[in-house]
């Protein structure tokens, strides 16, 4: 835990040689597209220092470049001296969660919403209802949407249509057996948005996984993973469901611990890391995070089976910030595409980020927006009619993307590709 709330602030050093240098700049996506230096990596390093020097109060404007920030973690990649911007936004939001009166809505949502898996499969109820009736459709052929502010447009369309009635974790029964002879046994971590919205993704996942000798074990009572709190500076809550999850899965026997959603991956990976402090489950932390693994890495580790016959389809994939920096994973996603289909293309710059990062397009959306628009220009370019990305929220705001732009494209996970070409029938199958 003290990895995220003990602030690990630059040598004097390292301070002098920021000043001069701004590497990071160019890669930041909240800079690119505004071109301010108080929108930039090294500025958010300095104005954590001036605070923590007591040179600044936290004015709404301080706070406000904390949480600009996306968690992308360019500049942690790219800074010659080894400062981590994105680390030290994320240490601060934990400090203004434990310093600064928050919000009424704040504990409802990070206390009574996100740790309640029955509460979120509650709230999607009505959307679901909603797109069921023809609301939406009809809402949308009489233009009526129109009506709305651009932003509240964006929200209304962001979720697929239709999102299922049922979530997926009371569609199938808790251990899934391999097809032909079991190899492994795997745990598999449902992330909230695959159990609810994007239930396709993770019923295509474990398809794959039986069709390669997996037996998949799926606890139902798996619980949001913390990275919406880790992002909000909820640590209490945070280590509450990392150590709620890691003795969840204690209790099973696995090789290992599967996900589809590349937010969660980086975060159990990291619960070896944030609770490594503490003697009573640094341990046991350690042995949890060892063992999980993003869907794609899992099937080619395993030496996954090539289909028989490839999707004819041109493709190309966005590299979440989860996944590739975050877990260091690229390469797979691509190995599983390119076994998938004929015609796999590169975008240009694929591992920028789309300016999802969570709640950004609520809280930013004119910056979200304008980054989502410098990525579709790149997809465009690739005259590609399928768009591939390993993550809920990225599939989200490029779905959203898609429509600004009006392609002729659909995002997909990666693994639903495979599962496709090896003639599994999507959610219909289930
Ligand atoms: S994490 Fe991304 S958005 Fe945040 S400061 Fe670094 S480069 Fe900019
Ligand atoms: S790359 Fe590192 S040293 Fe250079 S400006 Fe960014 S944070 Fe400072």
């Amino acid at each position: 835990m003290e990895s995220l709330t003990k602030m690990e602030l630059p040598s004097e050093e390292q301070y002098l040689f920021c000043i001069r240098c701004g590497r990071c700049l160019p890669e930041c996506p909240t800079y690119r597209v505004t071109l301010k230096e108080t929108h930039s990596p090294r500025a958010r390093v300095m104005l954590v220092r001036k605070f923590v020097e007591g040179e600044l109060e936290p004015s709404p404007n301080f706070i406000d470049q904390i949480y600009r920030c996306l968690d992308c973690l360019a500049c942690n990649e790219v800074c010659p001296v080894g400062i981590k911007p994105a680390d030290l936004a994320l240490q601060m939001r934990a400090y203004f969660h434990r310093t600064q009166p928050q919000p009424w809505f704040k504990p409802l949502l990070f206390r009574g919403y996100f740790p309640h898996p029955g509460r979120i499969e509650l709230s999607m109820l009505p959307v679901a209802i909603y797109q069921r009736l023809g609301l939406q459709k009809l809402l949308h052929s009489l233009k009526l949407n129109w009506l709305f502010p651009a932003q509240l447009r964006d929200l209304e369309r962001l979720l697929p249509n239709p999102i299922p009635l049922r979530p997926l974790r009371h569609r199938l029964p808790e251990t899934i057996p391999a097809q032909g002879e079991r190899r492994y046994r795997v745990g598999f971590f449902l992330g909230c948005f695959q159990n609810t919205v994007f239930a396709e993704v993770s019923w295509a996942s474990i398809q794959v996984l039986t069709r390669n000798g997996c037996e998949v074990v799926m606890p139902k009572d798996v619980r949001c993973c913390g990275m919406p709190h880790i992002g909000y500076g909820d640590i209490p809550t945070f280590v509450e469901l990392a150590r709620y999850n890691i003795s969840l899965f204690e209790g099973l026997v696995v090789d290992a611990i599967v996900t589809d959603c590349a937010t969660c991956g980086s975060t159990l990976k990291e619960y070896g890391k944030y609770l490594g402090d503490n003697p009573e489950w640094a341990e046991r932390a350690q042995k949890f995070s060892g063992k999980v693994r993003d869907v794609s890495e899992f099937l080619v580790e395993i030496g996954f089976e090539e289909p028989a016959r490839q999707l004819r389809a041109r493709v190309t994939y966005h590299d979440p910030c989860h996944l590739r920096r975050g877990q260091g994973v690229w390469k797979e996603p691509r190995q599983v595409i390119e076994a998938a289909v004929t015609d796999f293309i590169e975008m240009e710059a694929p591992d920028t980020c789309c300016g999802a990062a969570g709640t950004q397009l609520i809280t930013h959306y004119e910056t979200s927006v304008a980054i989502l628009d410098g990525k579709m220009e790149r997809v465009a370019a690739t005259g590609a009619e399928i768009l591939a990305a390993g993550c809920p929220g990225c599939q989200l705001q490029l779905g959203l993307g898609i429509q600004h732009r009006n392609l002729k494209m659909r995002v997909v996970h990666p693994v639903q590709l495979l599962a496709e070409a090896y003639g599994f029938a999507g959610a219909k199958g289930l």
